[in-house]
């Protein structure tokens, strides 16, 4: 008899996207919510499908969500915060909505302000976004939603062996944030009879199975959280003593709580083997006799097809200490976060398609294992085909360009340092370009109308030849240009009209870099993204940005700053390839970045900005190991801008303001400019910088560009006081909080004519106070 196979939660947006389609259409109120929820159902039916297809002999329910499970979740407990009223009986679909996106003035009735969605932020170390719970010291939970019963007896009725999924009590207070940063593990006595309730009627239901996702075990937990961990599963396993109970860890080991973990009264845990590898012995020497162990051998995160006979060297090892009934094989995690199927892929390259593995495959491959852990002869010929493939992959030349790797064998210590300190850096910089104090600049993009999209896609279709496209271009980087001279900025920037994203563009264009067809994971709500997959060596064949750069700074005799997307933050929003550490890879990209950067400097661009916004979501899980990441990833930063000369501005771009943990790290990359996140959040950057002296300068963004708002002069002047409280008046920019391309000129214009305007406000105020010069 092969091992159990089983899944732990499926992609939700359709091989089409089709739940962004469907959803979408019933927000702009196109669509009844009927058509909405038909929709659904169609797709979770064909998800069931497939996956029983594949061999799963249990199937997840409750995984599919209109918008987030963590939202699902707090409807289910009845978290649902004051601003967005009373519920019956129900959450139902319309506030659920609300919650997640917040509801214009219009929607909510007159004479009001709207309401502010909730919070989102990134679901542990992946692009995933959820919805951060919002709870109140004193938070009241009840049962408010159906939907998990629901989901799991439709698919019994539909013959499918469904096993429920919920978000787990200690995840789900971990994940959430309590107001006036109260300690969510104090609420676990309110929250405790809620999850009580839905497992006795589950049990009730007759259903054999629950999943209980607690990936939060994976994270450094305080003494408060390690206790509810006890408390919680006890609890569930007085309130249902038949229904039998899987919890779910995933995204790493679970070192410091993996005792805790084995001792908790369930049935079976499933573990990490992809991320928790070197763990297993002690797994299997603290599993106590009875408990079965779901082992998440297929990577639930990456698009690369398993090497099979690793995973059976580990697979044979537990069946040796655990026997055939206790060990079920599984995909790591949720596979929300890779792509639906291969099947759409047909322009791809057949060698790297053979390399890679979706959804659908990945747990055809949970299958194959399975069987071929139990020696199934049938399954043998697909074994020798696999190391066929590995094989195939490890000696391909396609991945390993040796003129790469001797590149970075001859890194040394001086390319990772400017060639003089900041000091002096500065005097050559402001000699080239003499600069005012609170000099003011753009973090790069402007807005992306729809005149660019149109005549990208026309150009893409082959409706554009290139050089009418070109020359599109190029009449907006002069209307930009003009644009920004006129309203009196200091250093200029070309727009990135011909970036359609930060991180594609420069993939398409750098070597051992693949894009597919259809490979959409959903990074928030409707929203999806379609990932590079880094699959080799990465080279730069030919510059990427210059000739923009270059025709900018043509028009202007102001520095146009040469704009590029940083290794980490390229690494960070791609598929990486599993056969070298990330480090290794960042490296490469850090030097086909440097090599761009020599090309600028070369062409006469002389402030070049490398946009790292991804460089605090790549710290790891724990704490202990973010030193390790910081190290490399500071490195490649610093080698990817250490090529230029003294008088060469190397500026930065961070989209966030928590520094205090990291700022040193920050500091450590040595840019001569950093612009960042700071007027949704004032206080936290303040902090900062009162106990760290920031050796460089820095652009604290005076305008949230997230906002429609259009920002008056007298609140950026207020905002770079703050700012001037806490750092000399000669190490600061102006400049907004992130790029403009999601704004209208309408909003953009005027915002800019007050930034500007505010600049010379204070600027006048400080030479009148006599204050510092640059
Ligand atoms: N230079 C990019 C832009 O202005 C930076 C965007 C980002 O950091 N997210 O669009
Ligand atoms: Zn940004």
């Amino acid at each position: 008899m092969e091992l159990t196979a089983h899944n732990l939660g499926y992609p939700r947006i359709g091989p089409h996207r089709e739940l962004k389609r469907a959803v979408e259409s019933y927000w702009r109120g196109d669509s009844p919510l009927d058509s909405l929820l038909q929709t659904t159902s169609d797709l979770r039916h064909q998800a069931w499908t497939r996956q029983k297809a594949a061999g799963m002999r249990w199937i997840p329910t409750g995984d599919f969500s209109l918008y987030d499970h963590v939202l699902d979740t707090a409807a289910l407990v009845g978290a649902v915060p004051r601003r967005f009223g009373s519920f019956g009986e129900e959450v139902s679909v319309d506030q659920l909505f609300a919650m997640a996106r917040g509801l214009l003035e219009r929607e909510h009735g007159h004479g009001s302000q709207g309401i502010a969605p909730m919070e989102m932020t990134k679901w542990f170390d992946t692009n995933y976004h959820y919805i951060v719970p919002e709870l109140t010291p004193d938070q009241a939970f009840r049962l408010s939603s159906r939907k998990p019963f629901i989901d799991f007896l439709e698919a019994r009725q539909a013959g499918f062996p469904a096993k429920p999924v919920l978000l787990g009590p200690i995840s789900f207070l971990r994940l959430s944030k309590v107001e006036g940063n109260g300690d969510a593990a104090l609420l676990l006595p309110a929250l405790l009879p809620v999850y009580q309730e839905i497992l006795r009627q589950f049990g009730e239901l007759g259903c054999e199975w629950i999943q209980i996702d607690e990936p939060a075990l994976v994270l450094d937990l305080s003494p408060a959280f390690q206790d509810a961990v006890g408390i919680a599963y006890r609890g569930l396993r007085a309130a249902a003593p038949n229904l039998r109970m899987l919890l779910a860890t995933y995204f790493g080991p679970l070192r410091d709580n993996l005792e805790a973990v084995f001792s908790l009264p369930v049935d079976a845990v499933h573990w990490d083997a992809t991320r928790g590898g070197s763990e297993l012995e002690s797994v299997l020497s603290r599993i106590p006799p009875g408990m079965i162990l779901s082992l998440g051998i297929v990577d639930g995160r990456n698009v690369w097809r398993n090497a099979l006979s690793a995973s059976l060297r580990s697979i044979e090892r537990a069946l040796a200490v655990l026997g055939h009934d206790r060990l079920w094989l599984a995909p790591s995690c949720s596979l929300l976060h890779v792509p639906v199927s291969l099947e759409a892929e047909k322009r791809l390259d057949p060698e790297l398609r053979s390399w890679l593995a979706f959804a659908d495959e990945k747990l055809r491959e949970v299958h194959l294992l399975a069987r071929l852990a139990v020696h199934d002869p049938a399954s043998l010929p697909a074994l020798e085909e696999n190391r066929r493939i590995q094989e195939s992959r490890r000696a391909s030349r396609r991945v390993h360009d040796p003129a790469v790797a001797q590149r970075v064998a001859a890194i040394g210590p001086l390319d990772l340092q400017r060639k003089s300190r900041y000091p002096t850096r500065r005097k050559a910089q402001r000699s080239l370009h003499p600069l005012p104090l609170l000099p003011t600049t753009t973090i790069g993009s402007f807005p992306q109308t729809s005149e660019v999209r149109k005549a990208r896609a026309r150009w893409r279709a082959g409706g554009l030849t290139t050089a009418e496209y070109e020359s599109f271009l190029e009449g907006e980087i002069r209307r930009v240009v003009a644009l920004q001279e006129e309203i009196g900025l200091d250093v200029l920037v070309h727009g990135e009209f011909e970036r359609n994203d930060m991180v594609e563009y420069f993939g398409e264009q750098l070597g051992g870099f693949a894009f597919t067809e259809n490979g959409w994971v959903q990074s928030y709500g409707s929203r999806c993204t379609k990932p590079p997959i880094i699959f080799g060596d990465v080279s730069r064949p030919k510059p990427m940005t210059v000739r923009w750069s270059q025709f900018a700074q043509s028009l202007t005799q102001r520095p146009m700053k040469g704009m590029l997307t940083g290794p980490i933050t390229i690494l960070q929003w791609s598929f990486v390839r599993d056969d070298q550490p990330r480090s290794s890879t960042a490296r490469q990209i850090a030097l086909a970045i440097r090599d761009e950067v020599a090309d600028l400097e070369r062409a006469g661009i002389s402030v070049i900005q490398i946009d790292e916004p991804a460089l605090r979501e790549g710290l790891p899980l724990r704490r202990a190991d973010w030193p390790d990441y910081l190290t490399w990833a500071v490195e490649a930063f610093r080698l990817s801008a250490s090529v230029v000369a003294d008088a060469t501005a190397i500026h930065t771009h961070m989209c966030y303001s928590e520094f205090n943990d990291i700022i040193d790290a920050i500091a450590a990359l040595d840019a001569d400019v950093i612009s960042i996140e700071a007027s949704r959040s004032s206080l936290e950057l303040l902090h900062a910088f009162v106990h760290f002296r920031y050796p460089n300068e820095i652009g604290p963004g005076v305008w949230d560009i997230h906002s429609p708002r259009i920002p008056s002069v007298e609140e950026m002047v207020a905002a770079m006081r703050r700012a001037l409280a806490v750092l000399p008046a000669a190490a600061l920019w102006v400049n907004p909080d992130c790029g403009l391309k999601t704004r209208s000129a309408a909003e953009v214009v005027p915002s800019l004519r007050h930034m500007v305007e505010a600049a010379k406000l204070l600027r006048k105020e400080l030479a009148e106070k006599g204050g510092s010069t640059s």
